[in-house]
């Protein structure tokens, strides 16, 4: 047992939300560098420098780039969705949760022609299933899926069905917002067409930019599909920032100036290394928690390497258990939707260190001791 004199709070706020995370100093500095134009040759190359390295992020050859837009994850998803689906084609969509139906909300919202397999929240994918309607339904043209759906943790099989879609000649769409630079992904390896990633998760840098990663021939084949939106539309996009080489709108200069050197930290680190870091530290979350007596969402082969699901403590609430943990200087994030009451959630991404996470079980400790002796109190 661990007490409070034994282990030292941080001196920090320590993010266990996935993402905004905690940055590394070098990439906080780097939001201050000096004013720029981003009609200027600086900025063409600052830009050109990020796809290129989020491209190698993703395990794209020079045959793929990537397309980045100013705005948060769900941006570049939107784009995607919005930008590839043809009105002669179909998009099959693989949900699990919160995530899989934000991908048949932005369908919705298009009017794509889509259907959805929907296995139900914290159910995993059956790739059978998946074979048999693409049997049955040979107007499916493409695939969408979340890799790591994040509102339960669970981390789905993109590398089967990559071969699944292959098999039927359908493109594949990957949400790998939460997942790129956490898990292993290999856009190549895995067949995927549309790789979709944000800044402020696994790569750690700050909000404000996100991608998608794609091969350069689906890229130029997008020159036949009318746009849906204006603003949002990725073959516009990827052919002013690779023709004109200068993005068409404004771009949040200042996130770029970060994602480059959180770009250049992370492949120091190693993307393999990274997730392998990941994973250790989640390891030593679940352990702890469960050494606590606290039960998690998923078995542990369904698991990701940056984000648990844990059940809520029996006579505590979310709100409570929060505003104690944050007393000690620890942000964790709340269950989603139907998971709202029964679960909270912790990510292990960002510059978390072995000892701010044992840190964090020692506040939870503690935080769960002091409900259980008040709860005998007023008995
Ligand atoms: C975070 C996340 C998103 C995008 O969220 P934004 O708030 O728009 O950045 C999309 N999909 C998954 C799986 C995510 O984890």
């Amino acid at each position: 047992m661990t007490t409070e004199r034994e282990i030292a709070m941080p001196e920090r706020t320590i993010l266990l939300n996935p993402g905004p995370v905690v940055i590394d100093r070098r990439v906080r500095d780097a939001l201050a560098l000096p004013d720029m134009c981003h009609r200027e040759p600086e900025f063409s190359e600052l830009m050109t420098r990020v796809r290129d390295k989020l491209t190698l992020v993703c395990g794209g050859d020079i045959s793929y780039t990537s397309v980045v837009f100013t705005g948060s994850g769900t941006a570049a998803l939107e784009a995607t969705i919005s930008s590839v689906v043809p009105d002669s084609g179909k998009l099959l969509i693989l949900s699990n949760g919160h995530y899989g139906e934000r991908l048949q909300k932005i369908a919705r919202i298009h009017k794509l022609n889509h259907a959805t397999i929907d296995a139900g929240w914290a159910a995993p994918l059956e790739l059978s299933k998946i074979d048999a309607y693409l049997r049955d339904h040979n107007d499916v043209t493409l695939i969408a899926m979340v890799h790591h759906e994040t509102s339960t943790g669970m981390l789905n099989p993109v590398h089967q069905v990559g071969e699944v879609a292959s098999r039927y000649g359908c493109s594949l769409i990957v949400d790998a917002i939460s997942s790129l630079a956490g898990e292993i992904l290999d856009i190549r390896g895995d067949s995927i067409d549309w790789c979709v990633g944000t800044a402020n998760k696994c790569i750690e840098g700050v909000p404000g930019v996100s991608f998608v990663c794609a091969p350069r021939k689906k890229l130029d084949e997008l020159a036949s599909i009318p746009a849906r939106t204006m603003y949002l539309s990725i073959y516009s996009q990827y052919a002013a920032e690779d023709r004109d080489k200068a993005p068409p709108f404004t771009p949040a200069v200042q996130t770029f100036f970060a994602l480059d050197t959180a770009l250049d930290l992370l492949l120091d680190e190693g993307v393999g290394a990274r997730c392998k870091r990941y994973r250790n530290l989640a390891l030593q979350a679940r352990a702890g928690l469960e050494k606590i007596g606290l039960r998690l969402l998923l078995p542990p082969e369904l698991r990701s390497n940056t984000l648990t699901a844990i059940y809520l403590p029996p006579g505590m609430d979310y709100r409570t258990l929060h505003d104690e943990l944050r007393r000690f200087g620890f942000v964790i994030y709340a269950g989603q939707d139907t998971l709202k009451q029964k679960a909270f959630r912790i990510a292990n991404m960002g510059q978390i260190t072995t000892a701010e996470m044992d840190a964090f079980l020692s506040a939870m400790e503690q935080t769960l001791a002091k409900s259980s002796a008040a709860r005998v109190q007023s008995r």
